[in-house]
């Protein structure tokens, strides 16, 4: 049985995981689905605006052409400009009011985000009178070559398009008239701020209800996991119930049969003591299985269904009354009281409090003890009594289970003490009924203490 709940259990969380994975690689697809879609639509956007440089400012642009000739003539002149001509490219005059032309132009077309954006030169290639191309320079776009632009790194940058621009022009040459032709290559990165954060507030609902979906599915599956192991616990429960109770019955039982079949033999009859005495064997079995199912019905009560009869009782005297009939039937155990002597009227119910506190000093004995320490005082507006003794004790990983119906602990070879695992559910169960609260504090081989605390208002 225990194999078959844990296999459960084990496939069960398999098929959770497997499941949590495929929710996180759907969520993950549509993230990069959606990345995409943001992409082509920024893309889109900007190439709109940008569909020709010229078209921002005609102007700047016929500047920076006018830059690109005069640099391209200088070359052809003098060719050992060769590496001056990307420095002055890069540092143009115009550089700073371009980049600010742009950035106003996305603010205006694009409201509420923030763009950042990079013109990155590629290409400078100048073709002569010979018509041989002189490729002063040829790149992979990388940040460094920045014409325009306040972008600081193009890892997280959109490239929006590539710009391939040509110019010719002529200028003299020692007299003679000289052709050139003039390409040049730039490409349009666009980094959007917090772009990220816009993309995932866009599928926020696709995240919401996936985030959901699997919490629920873990909530019910921890909620069927915990039933299924209450429902395996309240089925050991009963098994060993219905194993106390029928080694509880069998002695009386067998005693009366036996007490039974001696008293059908003739001689026994007519012995005056010894069928007197077989008599009282029958009478003490007969009340110790009365007693027995009595024990059953009372105990196994909730305490909704307990009636009492509260009437007002004066701590701590009736305590020390129940303390002291106790020491009458147990005059072996060392009883120490430390009863604060001050007097307080407290409504309950007599003969059940008296049972509980009797199955809590009982059990010490049972379980046991050779000194039992009981406390009194008033605490927080309670009247709190602790039953301490220096028993077996009770290991730590068992206290939450103490107080339920049936529960024993598991006895292994520490004691085989009988009962039926309804003596701490009954006092629980009264305690509660009184509105006061019960809890232990033990461990292993270290004694119990049983501290309990009854409400003194509770009318
Ligand atoms: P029962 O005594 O019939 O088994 P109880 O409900 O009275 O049932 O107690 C439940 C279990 O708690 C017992 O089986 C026992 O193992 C443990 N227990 C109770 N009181 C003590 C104690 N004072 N010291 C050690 N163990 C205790």
């Amino acid at each position: 049985m225990k194999k078959k709940i844990n296999l459960l259990i084990g496939f069960s969380a398999l098929v959770l995981v497997v499941l949590s994975a495929i929710q996180y690689y759907l969520v993950k697809t549509t993230y990069e689905y959606k990345v995409e879609q943001f992409r082509s639509e920024i893309k889109e956007k900007i190439a709109k605006i940008t569909n020709d440089y010229s078209d921002i400012d005609t102007t700047i642009f016929s500047k920076k052409d006018l830059l690109y000739k005069q640099l391209a003539e200088n070359y052809i002149r003098d060719k050992s400009t060769r590496f001056h001509i990307k420095n002055a490219l890069l540092q143009n005059e115009f550089k700073s009011e371009l980049t600010r032309k742009l950035q106003e132009e996305f603010e205006n077309e694009i409201p509420n985000l923030t763009i950042d954006f990079a013109i990155v030169l590629d290409k400078f290639v100048i073709y002569d009178a010979t018509k041989e191309a002189d490729t002063i320079f040829a790149e992979k776009p990388f940040i460094e070559n920045k014409l325009y632009g306040d972008l600081a790194s193009l890892d997280d940058a959109f490239l929006i398009r590539n710009y391939v621009g040509t110019t010719s022009g002529s200028f003299k040459k020692q007299e003679l008239s000289s052709d050139y032709k003039l390409l040049t290559e730039d490409t349009l990165y666009v980094s959007i701020k917090n772009w990220e954060y816009i993309v995932l507030k866009r599928m926020a609902l696709i995240l919401i209800f996936a985030v959901f979906s699997i919490l629920t599915l873990i909530t019910l599956f921890v909620i069927a996991l915990k039933a299924l192991i209450k429902q395996k616990k309240i089925s050991d429960i009963k098994t060993d119930f219905i194993n106390n109770i029928t080694h509880e019955l069998k002695t009386p039982l067998t005693t009366l049969s036996v007490s039974t079949k001696i008293l059908e033999r003739k001689e026994i009859r007519e012995n005056d003591e010894t069928y007197n005495t077989v008599l009282g064997t029958i009478i003490r079995q007969n009340n110790r299985l009365q007693n027995l199912i009595d024990q059953v019905m009372t105990n196994s009560l909730g305490f909704e269904e307990i009636e009492l009869h509260k009437e007002k009782v004066l701590m701590p005297d009736f305590l020390n009354s129940i303390v002291n009939d106790f020491q009458i039937a147990y005059p072996d155990i060392l009883i120490e009281k430390m009863l604060d002597p001050k007097k307080i009227s407290i409504s309950l119910d007599k003969f059940h409090l008296t049972t509980a506190i009797t199955n809590v000093l009982e059990n010490a004995v049972k379980y046991g003890c050779t000194n039992i320490k009981v406390k009194a005082s008033l605490q927080e507006g309670q009247f709190a009594i602790s039953i301490s003794d220096d028993g077996i004790g009770i290991s730590k990983n068992k206290h939450s289970l103490l107080f339920d119906k049936f529960y024993r602990v598991e006895q292994g070879d520490l004691h085989d003490a009988k009962g039926l695992g309804l003596g701490l559910y009954y006092v629980d169960q009264i305690i509660k009924a009184h509105q006061g609260s019960i809890h232990v504090i033990s461990d292993l081989g270290k004694g119990a203490t049983f501290d309990l605390r009854l409400q003194i208002t509770n009318g």
